[in-house]
C-alpha cells in the first residue's frame, strides 16, 4: 500500500520515523493509503530547508514573487478537477463542493499576486528639520501552517500564498486524515518555479506539531482546527516566543425573523447545515426561529425537503451530501444524536438509521441528515460542535432573546439573520459578538481581499487570515528615521526627540 510522504527542500522525501497512520476513502470505508508521521528529526530537516531558502526568498522582489504566484494560479486552475478529485477521495465531500473549495483557495492565490501593491510602505517627509521617516513591512522568516481535515486545499491556501507573497518560507503540516492535497500543491508549486525549500510539507500528528511549536527555527505559526487544539497551539507557540494565529471551532446560529421568506430560508439552511455533511467551520448548526409560528413553518418545510436529500459518494453527479471523514467521527456524531434524545430534545428527523445500499459503498461512513427541535442551551447538542449533518432548532420569543443566546455562546465564528427589515438587520450586525455576519446570506465566508476569522473561542491571536490581516500577520513593521548630512548642525541634544 502507498505511503504518503513528506516534501522537503524541493523533493518528496521518504519518512524515516517508522510511524504511519491509515488514510481512508470515506465513501467505501476502506483504507486507501498510509501517511507518514514525522519525527522531530524530520521536522528539523524541513525547518533547515526552509531556513536555508529564507534569505534569498526574502530578498526576491515582490514583483518576481508575484510572477511565480501568477504561474501557480494558472496551474491550480488547469489542475482544479484533479485537485478536487484528490480532496473528494480522502475527505468524502461531493465533487462540486470540492471544486468550490479549490475555487475559494485559488482566490487567495489571486489576491497574493498583488504582492507589490500589498507590501508598499509609508513615508512621511520632514518629521523634523531635514528628517524623513518611512515604514516597511518585512517577512518574518520561516512560517508553519497546521491545517484541519475539512478543507485540505482551501485552508492551506488561506496561508501559504500570503506567507510566500510576503517573503516568508513555509512548512505545511496538513491533516493526517487527508494528506494528499498538500503534496499535489507542492508539485504545482515546484512546477511554477518556486525555489527549493520555499515550500515544504511535513506529514504528521501531534509529534510533528509539537516539534514545530518548540523549534527555534520557526518564527510564526498559523493554525486552523478545533478549539482545544487551537488554544494549546496559541499558548505553547507564544511560550516559545512565536507569533501565532490559531483559528478554532464554531457553533453558528441562523436567526429567522417572522418577516423572512421561509422558502428562501429553507434553501439557505439546507446547504449551510448539511452541505459537506456539516463538516464546515461555517456550517449553520443552530437555527433560531423567532416565535412559534416561524418555528412550525420552518420545521414542516425542513422535514419535507430532508426526505428528498440525495446522499451518495462523490462520484454521484447528483449527490448533495457525502459521508463523514472517518468511522470514529461517524460514531461520535451518532453519539451526539443519542445524547440529544436522552436530554429531551425532539428528534424530528433521525439520520442514524441511514444505510447506503449502493454496491461498493455499503461500508462507507455515511449517516443521514438529522433535525432536532426544542433544543435547550444546556444540552450537549447545543454546547458542543458536532461537526456533522445535525441541525438543532432553539426557539426564542423575540429578537433580543436571539441576540442574547448568540452572544452568550462561547464560540464566535459566523452567524446570519434572515429578515426583510433593514433596521433589524442593522441592529443585529451592530450588536452581535461574532466575527463574520451574514444578512440573508447563510455562510458569510469573506472573499480573499477581506479577512476570515472569528471572535471569542473561534480565534486565538490578533489577526484574521488572508486579506490585509494576512499581510499584517506574515510581516513585521520596521520604521526608519533618516537624516542625511547637510549644512545645518544643531549640536548634541539630550531631550526626547520632538518635531521642531
Ligand atoms: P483538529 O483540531 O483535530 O486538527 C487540526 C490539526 O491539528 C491537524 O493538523 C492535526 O494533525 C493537529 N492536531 C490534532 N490533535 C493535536 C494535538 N493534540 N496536538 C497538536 N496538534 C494536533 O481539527 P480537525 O478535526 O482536523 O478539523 C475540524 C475542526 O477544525 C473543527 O473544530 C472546525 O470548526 C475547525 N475549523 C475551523 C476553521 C476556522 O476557520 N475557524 C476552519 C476549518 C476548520
Amino acid at each position: 500500500m502507498k505511503t504518503i510522504q513528506h516534501y522537503i527542500g524541493g523533493s518528496v522525501v521518504e519518512s524515516t520515523s517508522g510511524r504511519t497512520a491509515p488514510v481512508f476513502n470515506p465513501a467505501t470505508g476502506s483504507q486507501s493509503a498510509a501517511v507518514a508521521l514525522a519525527s522531530a528529526t524530520e521536522v528539523d530537516a524541513a525547518v533547515a530547508a526552509a531556513r536555508a531558502a529564507s534569505p534569498a526568498w526574502a530578498a526576491t522582489s515582490p514583483l518576481r514573487r508575484a510572477r511565480l504566484l501568477n504561474k501557480l494560479r494558472d496551474l491550480i486552475e488547469t489542475h482544479a478537477d484533479e485537485l478536487a478529485a484528490i480532496i473528494s477521495a480522502e475527505h468524502g465531500k461531493v465533487l462540486s463542493d470540492a471544486r468550490g473549495e479549490v475555487t475559494r483557495g485559488l482566490e487567495v492565490v489571486e489576491f497574493a499576486c498583488g504582492a507589490p501593491q500589498l507590501l508598499k510602505g509609508e513615508i512621511t517627509e520632514n518629521i523634523g528639520l531635514g528628517i524623513d521617516s518611512h515604514s516597511v513591512r518585512q517577512p518574518l522568516g520561516v512560517v508553519a501552517g497546521i491545517t484541519p481535515f475539512n478543507f485540505p486545499a482551501m485552508v492551506p491556501m488561506w496561508m501559504f500564498p500570503m506567507a510566500l507573497a510576503c517573503g516568508n518560507t513555509f512548512i505545511l503540516k496538513p491533516s493526517e486524515r487527508d494528506p494528499s492535497a498538500a503534496l499535489f500543491c507542492a508539485d504545482l508549486i515546484k512546477s511554477a518555479g518556486f525555489p527549493a525549500g520555499v515550500f515544504n510539507v511535513v506529514q504528521g500528528d501531534k509529534e510533528a506539531v509539537d516539534a514545530l511549536l518548540q523549534h527555534p527555527g520557526v518564527d510564526a505559526l498559523s493554525f486552523v482546527g478545533s478549539t482545544p487544539i487551537a488554544r494549546h497551539i496559541y499558548a505553547t507557540g507564544a511560550a516559545y516566543g512565536k507569533r501565532v494565529q490559531a483559528l478554532g471551532g464554531a457553533k453558528n446560529h441562523m436567526v429567522v425573523m417572522p418577516d423572512a421568506d421561509l422558502d428562501q430560508v429553507v434553501d439557505a439552511l439546507l446547504g449551510a447545515a448539511y452541505g459537506s455533511a456539516g463538516e464546515r467551520c461555517m456550517a449553520i448548526s443552530i437555527a433560531v426561529p423567532v416565535g412559534d409560528s416561524v418555528a412550525e413553518g420552518l420545521r414542516a418545510r425542513l422535514v419535507a425537503r430532508l426526505a428528498t436529500l440525495k446522499i451518495g459518494p462523490s462520484s454521484d453527479a447528483d449527490a448533495e451530501m457525502g459521508p463523514l471523514v472517518t468511522r470514529a467521527h461517524l460514531e461520535r456524531v451518532r453519539g451526539y444524536i443519542d445524547q440529544g434524545v436522552a436530554a429531551g430534545a425532539d428528534l424530528v428527523v433521525d439520520g442514524r438509521g441511514f444505510r447506503m445500499a449502493r454496491a461498493g459503498f455499503e461500508g462507507g461512513f455515511f449517516i443521514g441528515a438529522s433535525l432536532f427541535d426544542h433544543v435547550k442551551p444546556e444540552m450537549s447538542i447545543y454546547r458542543d460542535e458536532i461537526f456533522g449533518p445535525v441541525l438543532g432548532m432553539v426557539r426564542v420569543k423575540d429578537f433580543t432573546a436571539a441576540v442574547e443566546l448568540i452572544n452568550s455562546n462561547p464560540y464566535g465564528n459566523g452567524t446570519s439573520i434572515f429578515t426583510a427589515d433593514g433596521g433589524v438587520a442593522r441592529d443585529f450586525v451592530q450588536r452581535i459578538q461574532i466575527g463574520m455576519v451574514g444578512v440573508n446570506v447563510p455562510i458569510p465566508v469573506p472573499m480573499a481581499f477581506h479577512s476570515f476569522g472569528g471572535w471569542k473561542a473561534s480565534l486565538f491571536g490578533d489577526h484574521h487570515v488572508h486579506g490585509s490581516e494576512g499581510v499584517r500577520f506574515y510581516t513585521r513593521l520596521k520604521t526608519v528615521t533618516t537624516r542625511w548630512p547637510c549644512e545645518r548642525r544643531e549640536g548634541a541634544s539630550f531631550v526626547m526627540p520632538t518635531a521642531k
